[in-house]
């Protein structure tokens, strides 16, 4: 990766979910790259207040996929079994149409709709990423927001582990109720939920933390309130754990355990927060109109 300099950040004076002032967040860590993490007090969500701007990202993401996603056969093994999890969720709200995964990657999970008979189309904002999806699938490159999609609509618009990366989500989130079609469904999946035990206990040392990197936490309130007030209902939540290929459960609870020890003891924690019941979120909502 570049190397990274002081005029690749900003700083928010606004939450970046409903604008309050990031004066009254609460402060409640600092992440590797110096960056002060805050909960506003106002909608819940916690934000990187100082964070990657329009010269950091590029620098941070050019070359995500083959440092970050790098082809660990285990991992993709993981990542894949997780695919048909989400996707098996999904197949309960809608079973055929348009699809649009927004963050698409590489493309493997919009292959698992494709290979499902679906007609699926992806957005993309990094460039290496885009361009590996590009060759198998329908791939757009570049900001979702600014895209001109002129009268096409989608039965299903997909949100994997992908709202916490975007700088300001409710742009995104707006896109893309304005392009779903009558009856549509809006999945959001693979999101660090941060009114986890988890989060609210090991912080910095979460699973998937909040970072200058990856700027928005959301909970499961914020986002349903806010989808409620565009008419999008919420008909399906999973908080998926143990049929994850991630849980160890009883090793998972001793480290919880350690964690809440570490906690009494006034220590401050030093390892990694395990999988565990409500730290992702699987939401599906449906556009009643
Ligand atoms: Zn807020």
């Amino acid at each position: 990766m570049e190397i990274l300099t002081k005029d690749d950040f900003e700083i928010l004076h606004q939450c970046p979910w409903d604008n309050a002032s990031s004066d009254i967040a609460e402060f409640l860590y600092q992440d590797d790259m110096g960056c002060d993490i805050v909960r506003c007090p106002q909608c819940g969500i916690v934000y990187a207040k100082r964070r990657l701007n329009e010269s950091g990202l590029p620098k941070y993401w050019g070359d995500y996929l083959s440092r970050v996603h790098v082809l660990d056969p285990e991992a993709v093994v993981k990542r894949n079994k997780m695919y048909e999890i989400d996707y098996a969720f999904s197949h309960q709200y809608v079973s055929s149409g348009r699809v649009l995964d927004v963050g698409c990657g590489n493309g493997s999970f919009m292959g698992v709709y494709e290979r499902h008979g679906y007609d699926v189309y992806g957005v993309e904002y990094g460039k290496e990423a885009a361009d590996t999806a590009g060759k198998t699938h329908s791939v757009r490159y570049g900001v979702f927001d600014e895209m001109n999609f002129g009268d096409e609509r989608y039965d299903l618009i997909i949100f994997r582990g992908v709202l916490q990366y975007v700088p300001y989500p409710t742009q995104y989130l707006e896109k893309a109720i304005s392009l779903l079609a009558r009856g549509g469904h809006l999945f959001i999946t693979a999101q660090p939920n941060m009114n986890s035990f988890a989060f609210c206990l090991f912080e910095k040392h979460f699973t998937q933390p909040v970072t200058g990197a990856d700027f928005i936490g959301y909970t499961e309130p914020a986002l349903s309130s806010y989808l409620q007030s565009f008419g999008l209902l919420k008909v399906g939540e999973k908080f998926f754990y143990e049929e994850t290929p991630y849980a160890d459960v009883e090793e998972d609870i001793l480290k919880m355990a350690k964690g809440v020890q570490y906690k009494r003891a006034g220590k401050e924690i030093d390892f990694k927060a395990p999988a565990y019941w409500g730290n992702m979120m699987t939401l599906m909502y449906h556009k009643n109109m």
